[in-house]
Parts: C-alpha cells; sequence; structure tokens
C-alpha cells in the first residue's frame, strides 16, 4: 500500500483526555479514532492490526476444537429477568418507541443458552464448544484507557457443555494452554501471567490472565518461580504461591487479557438446560466461559511494545511486514516496492514527498518490524533496520526476502 493513499495521516497531537500510552500512540499513528469515551472507530491500519489477533484467536479456539458461531448483539429482556441479571450495572437497555425491552449484549450466556437448549437432550450431544467474535456493550464507569476499557468492544466468548465436572476439568486445562499460545503469539506471552481469581459464589477459583505493565489497573502477587499470580483480591485467602507454596509474592501492577471461568449449572439450572445420561436420568449441563477482548488485547500489546518514539509491534500481528521508505529516490523505490510485492511481502511504501525526517518519525511511530530506506546513496542495496534495534545495515534486497522469510516461520 502506498502511504500517499492511506486514510488517515499520522498527527503530532492527541487530545488531552487521552492519558493512556496505548491510546496516545494508536491515535497519533492513525490506527483508531475516538468518537467518545471508551467508543473508537478502528481505522485501515488498526483494523488490520485487529484483524491479526483476531486471526490469532480463531487458530487457537478452533485447535481446541470450538465451533464458531454469530449470535446477535440485540437481546430481549426477559432473559435477563430469567437470570437474575437484568440490573447488573454495566447492562445498557435500549427501548422500542412501544415500550418493547431490550438489553444489549455485554456476553452472551441469555443468548447462547436458550440456543444450545434446542438441540441437546442427550449424553450423545455432549461435549459442545461454541464460541464467537462479537460487539460487546459495557456502561463502564471509568473507561478512560483508550482502548484497553471500552464501552462498545470486540471479545471473543467460548461457552463449554459438559456432562459433569470432570469433563469440565479436562476442557479446562485445554483451554488455558490455548489462552498462552494466543498471548504468546501476539506478543505478550513473556509479560502474562496465569492468575487465581476469585470464582464467585459458585467456584473456588477461576482464572484470569494478567499482562504486567506499569499503567495496568490491576494488581497481581507473582510468584516469579512458577510464572503463577495470585489476583489482588483473593491474596488474603490465597498467601501463598498455589503451585510452590512459596510466600515470597511480589506485587505486579497488570492488565487482565483473558479470562476462563467455571459457570458449573447456574445458567443451565435457569433455563433448564439438561440433558439425559446413559441411565436415563436427567441431569443439567456443566459449563464454562472464556473470554478475550481484542482490543483490549492491542491496546496491551502496545503498552507493553513501545519505546519514546512510538509502537513496536510483534512481528505476527503487525499491520504490514515491512516499511519501505524512499527518500528522494522514486525509481529505486518503486522498483523494489514491487519486487517485495512479487514475493508476497505485505509493503506499507512510503512514496510522500515529505522531508526525511518525518518519514522516519513517522516509521518510529507506527512501529513496522523492519523499515527499509532507498535513496540515492543506497544504488541498488537498501538500508535495513529493525523497529526494535537501534542499528541498521546495508543489505542487497534478496538478505531482506531472507530475513522477511526467516520472521514470518
Ligand atoms: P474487568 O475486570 O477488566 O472489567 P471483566 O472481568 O469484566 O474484566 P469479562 O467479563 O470476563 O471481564 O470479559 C472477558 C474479557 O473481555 C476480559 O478478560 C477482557 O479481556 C475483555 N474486556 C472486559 N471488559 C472490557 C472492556 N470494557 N473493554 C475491552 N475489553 C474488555
Ligand atoms: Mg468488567
Amino acid at each position: 500500500m502506498k502511504q500517499s493513499k492511506l486514510f488517515p495521516k499520522t498527527s503530532k497531537t492527541v487530545s488531552r483526555e487521552e492519558i493512556s500510552t496505548n491510546a496516545q500512540f494508536l491515535v497519533k499513528g492513525g490506527f483508531i479514532n475516538k468518537l467518545m469515551a471508551g467508543v473508537y472507530t478502528y481505522m485501515p491500519l488498526g483494523l488490520r492490526v485487529l484483524k491479526k489477533i483476531e486471526n490469532v484467536i480463531r487458530e487457537e479456539i478452533n485447535a481446541i476444537d470450538g465451533q464458531e458461531i454469530f449470535m446477535p448483539a440485540l437481546h430481549p429482556h426477559e432473559n435477563y429477568v430469567t437470570t437474575g441479571r437484568e440490573n447488573i450495572d454495566v447492562l445498557f437497555h435500549p427501548e422500542s418507541v412501544s415500550g418493547k425491552k431490550y438489553v444489549l449484549g455485554q456476553s452472551h450466556e441469555e443468548v447462547i443458552v436458550p440456543l444450545v437448549k434446542q438441540y441437546i437432550s442427550s449424553y450423545k450431544d455432549l461435549p459442545l464448544y461454541l464460541y464467537q467474535i462479537q460487539t460487546e456493550f459495557r456502561n463502564e464507569l471509568r473507561a478512560k484507557s483508550g482502548i484497553l476499557r471500552g464501552r462498545e468492544f470486540m471479545m471473543k466468548d467460548l461457552y463449554s457443555f459438559h456432562r459433569d465436572d470432570k469433563d469440565f476439568d479436562e476442557y479446562y486445562e485445554k483451554a488455558k494452554l490455548a489462552y498462552m499460545s494466543i498471548f504468546r503469539r501476539v506478543g505478550i506471552g513473556n509479560s502474562t501471567y496465569l492468575t487465581f481469581a476469585s470464582g464467585g459464589t459458585f467456584s473456588k477459583y477461576s482464572h484470569v490472565f494478567q499482562t504486567i505493565t506499569h499503567s495496568g489497573e490491576d494488581t497481581i502477587y507473582l510468584c516469579r518461580k512458577c510464572r503463577i499470580a495470585v489476583n489482588k483480591d483473593i491474596v488474603n485467602e490465597q498467601k501463598s504461591c498455589p503451585e510452590c507454596q512459596s510466600t515470597d509474592l511480589e506485587p505486579e501492577k497488570s492488565i487482565e487479557v483473558g479470562n476462563i471461568f467455571p459457570l458449573k449449572t447456574k445458567f443451565s439450572n435457569a433455563f433448564h438446560l439438561s440433558y439425559t445420561d446413559e441411565n436415563g436420568n436427567s441431569r443439567e449441563v456443566v459449563m464454562g466461559c472464556y473470554g478475550i477482548g481484542l482490543g483490549r488485547v492491542l491496546g496491551t500489546v502496545v503498552e507493553v511494545n513501545n519505546d519514546d518514539n512510538g509502537i513496536i509491534w510483534p512481528d505476527e500481528i503487525a499491520p504490514f511486514d515491512v516499511h519501505l521508505i524512499s527518500i528522494d529516490a522514486d525509481k529505486n523505490g518503486n522498483d523494489i516496492y514491487s519486487t517485495l510485492q512479487k514475493n508476497g511481502v505485505d509493503v506499507l511504501y512510503d512514496d510522500r514527498k515529505e522531508s526525511a525526517g518525518s518519514k522516519l518519525k513517522d516509521a518510529d511511530l507506527i512501529g513496522i518490524p523492519i523499515r527499509l530506506v532507498v535513496s540515492k546513496k543506497t544504488g541498488d542495496k537498501v538500508e535495513m533496520k529493525k523497529r526494535k534495534d537501534s542499528k541498521a545495515t546495508i543489505c542487497s534486497l534478496n538478505e531482506v526476502l531472507d530475513t522477511i522469510s526467516k520472521q514470518n516461520v
């Protein structure tokens, strides 16, 4: 893609309300645009990253037998009366002119349980794993962390349905591993910890995945040896590492990027979702739910991977593989651009008539993993620099292609 055509231009300033690092870089870089507090448009660069995150999540959830569906965002109010959740504080309640009450989905238990009830009757129909990637709405009290806490945001929510606790427990362990693969692939694996959280009224624990960053809203207590943490809310009842029992737990600020939760029979009970076992007895279905906020992950990646000049995208979710910058060398630039494209490389080509300084500044802000500069000086070679490194090298186009193919393995 030619940068001269890219919508929008980068901007030098950002509104004073945007205090978080992720929002500052993402707004300046032209990845997102704020409509109102907690509600953002994804611009072309931002949408590219969001879609890549979505694909990583889809691949990993498909690998644990998740089947993708797409449920409505507009829900009937009655279903929330059934579960007793009609008054939870984050719900938006639209109402039609004639007075019919609706709810905008903040998660989808109230839709998926009545849906699945229409198709499950026997133990032979279980287990079942259904997920979607969908817009959720939550009337969050404080929405000031950019896309980390939106009032409208994309979420992957997976629901699992089982005959008993044992079957649920086995799947829960698989989901934990799938989540760690997701966080590794999007580039926050090293700073993300499986964290014990309180399980509400129906389970001792649930687990959240917390990414350590100084801007985090949460606090976790970390056992560095086991790479496990305990959430602030339960550290009074769980004072030691659940794995090695060490009491040497260190507090760290963190962001919750994902959550896996035993629902037991709470929702099956509310909607009478049951099945007939081998002996002809009727039993309630055991459920689990598993969420990941896509925008929250995107914002967290930026919080973790940046320097003073801008974002440093991890390879797998970068908006482009290569940022090619032509400095007074349009002919060479055009040739290299088309060679890279012919080799299947996703290139953002800065063909604009801007100063070298402002082009390089934009490249640092946008944060594409490999920067190539062609100028009168470089002849038929290019100057290659990785965004995360400080040193550039002069190399041939073949060497560049070699570096990119290694990176994409
Ligand atoms: P938090 O404690 O941060 O409010 P939560 O416990 O409400 O999170 P869940 O209801 O479990 O979160 O939602 C699943 C996932 O959706 C979270 O782990 C997070 O990644 C994401 N998420 C939750 N709320 C938001 C939000 N307001 N904006 C963006 N992502 C969110
Ligand atoms: Mg919440």
